[in-house]
């Protein structure tokens, strides 16, 4: 009999799901992927605006992680990899420019002396005397990270270095993000007895000082070029604009419910690849237990303002900015991506992207007024560093309004408890379950189409 299976979600999850599942069961397998958007990619997202193409979700990938560069090599596209050049991020405190403290772990720094004068002499020595107090931690405890620094390190560090940050990374801020959740390796040497903040990120520091080579990469032509390699490579049957509204258990497997009717039917297994809160509803007949919890993750939404310069406009010396929470600007980061990728200087015209949004701050102003807090915060950022404010010839807007789960303190084990309670047969993945990064939800679409293969292949 043909095996069919379900994929729902055509976001990197999705499509790496129904790629694996297509190496797995071969060419006669029925694989349908289901995405309620009229195109695939979900947060990642490449857009041609005026004379460049610009990534509006996703920009890069960890190459220290080896998901994501394992599967471009697997697809044919390793030699499309790019490494950033030698620039370096800064900081945005007190109206001026400031290095990113280094080294640190996702900014909470290994000492006072990297913070330099982002604090004052009341902070430093509070940093400087951290080893000396004793330290409070119970492995396992859902701490927040903004506690945790807090405490130890105080306010100034927190929103000056650790908010800037995660913001970046989560769409969220260290008071709202679990340390476990954030910073698992931080969270495991704290529980293995480190005695001090310090102490911990100190031994994560030289571990990663260790290891040489970047840190980040992307592919030339914008992830759109990962994405229509997986709709080729997973030969799958891509059902556009066809939400799915649930999933029932039916004799032999599961019904899957479209209001569109493309693709409604009965299938083997079925792999859901969609945010927590969509999952909640897609399941909320097949898996009650499990649907209660991911109804309950809150989305940490954001957007970006990508921007094409006028050719030849100079531009910070720096790869981007981050912007400390408490300096008062509207924008939480910017991104000079011609300055960060050699390889896009090479071939277009100066771009720049600005984010804003985060958990609890949803952008809610229209494009216009969007614009025009970028368009002011650049004249900023680039007076600061002596520049003339840009021009801008070309601007797109991309709202992400659901963005990323909210990673908060218990999160990672209210996920083990959704994925341990689920039937056999369905399986979930995507960024709620092991990280928001893209090498992590690729990793976990290969489990989850492990998981839904070893069920098909049971008997
Ligand atoms: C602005 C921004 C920048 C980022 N930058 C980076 C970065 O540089 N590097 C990095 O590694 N990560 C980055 N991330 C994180 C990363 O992009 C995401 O975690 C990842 O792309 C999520 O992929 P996904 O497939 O799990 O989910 P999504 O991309 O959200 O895809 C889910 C898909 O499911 C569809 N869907 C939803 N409900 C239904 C339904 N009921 N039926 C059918 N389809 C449905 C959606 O339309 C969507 O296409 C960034 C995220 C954001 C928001």
């Amino acid at each position: 009999m043909t095996v069919r299976v379900a994929v729902v979600g055509g976001g990197v999850t999705g499509l790496t799901a129904a790629y694996t599942l297509r190496r797995e069961l071969g060419a006669d397998a029925v694989i349908d992927v289901f995405e309620a958007d009229h195109r695939p990619g979900g947060l990642l997202c490449t857009r041609e605006v005026g004379a460049a193409r610009l990534d509006v979700g996703a920009e890069a990938f960890i190459v220290r992680r080896p998901e994501a560069l394992a599967l471009v090599r697997e697809l044919g596209l390793g030699d499309l990899v790019v490494s950033p050049g030698p620039l370096r991020p800064a900081l945005w405190s007190g109206g001026r420019l400031h290095p990113l403290p280094v080294p640190a772990v996702m900014g909470i720094p290994g000492s006072a002396a990297v913070l330099g004068d982002l604090v004052d002499d009341a902070d430093r020595t509070l940093i400087d005397d951290e080893p000396t107090r004793s330290l409070d931690w119970t492995p396992g405890a859902p701490v927040s990270v903004g506690a945790l620094v807090r405490d130890r390190f105080g306010d100034a560090a927190v929103a000056r270095s650790v908010d800037p940050m995660l913001g970046g990374v989560y769409s969220a801020l260290a008071d709202d993000l679990g340390v476990a959740e954030t910073m698992p390796a931080l969270a495991k040497a704290l529980d293995a007895g480190a005695p001090s903040l310090t102490a911990a990120v100190g031994s994560l520091t030289a571990a990663s000082a260790a290891v040489s080579g970047p840190v980040f990469g992307t592919l030339r032509g914008g992830y759109r070029t990962l994405t229509n390699a997986l709709v080729r490579a997973s030969d799958a049957r891509m059902l556009a604009d066809s939400p799915v509204t649930g999933v029932r258990t039916v004799p032999g497997g599961y019904a899957v419910e479209s209001p569109t009717g493309s693709g409604e039917g009965e299938y083997g297994a079925v792999v859901v690849a969609v945010p927590p809160w969509h999952a909640a509803d897609v399941l909320d007949t097949a898996a009650l237990e499990t649907a209660a919890i991911l109804g309950r993750v809150r989305p940490a939404g954001s957007a970006v303002v990508g921007c094409v310069l006028a050719p030849g406009a100079a531009m910070p010396e720096q790869s981007g900015i981050l912007v400390a929470t408490d300096a008062g600007m509207r924008s939480k980061a910017v991104t000079l991506s011609t300055r960060k990728w050699p390889h896009l200087a090479e071939s277009g015209p100066p771009t720049l992207r600005v984010s804003f949004g985060r958990l609890g701050e949803p952008v809610t102003v229209d494009d216009q007024t969007l614009v025009s807090w970028a368009v002011d915060d650049l004249a900023e950022y680039f007076g600061a560093a002596g520049l003339p404010a840009p021009t801008i010839d070309d601007v797109v807007v991309q709202r992400w309004p659901e963005g990323l789960p909210h990673y908060a303190p218990g999160h990672l084990a209210a996920m083990t408890d959704a994925q341990r309670a689920l039937p056999e047969g369905v399986a979930l993945a995507g960024a709620a379950f092991d990280g928001v990064g893209v090498p992590a939800c690729i990793g976990s679409a290969r489990r989850a189409a492990a998981r839904v293969v070893a069920y098909l292949t049971a008997e």
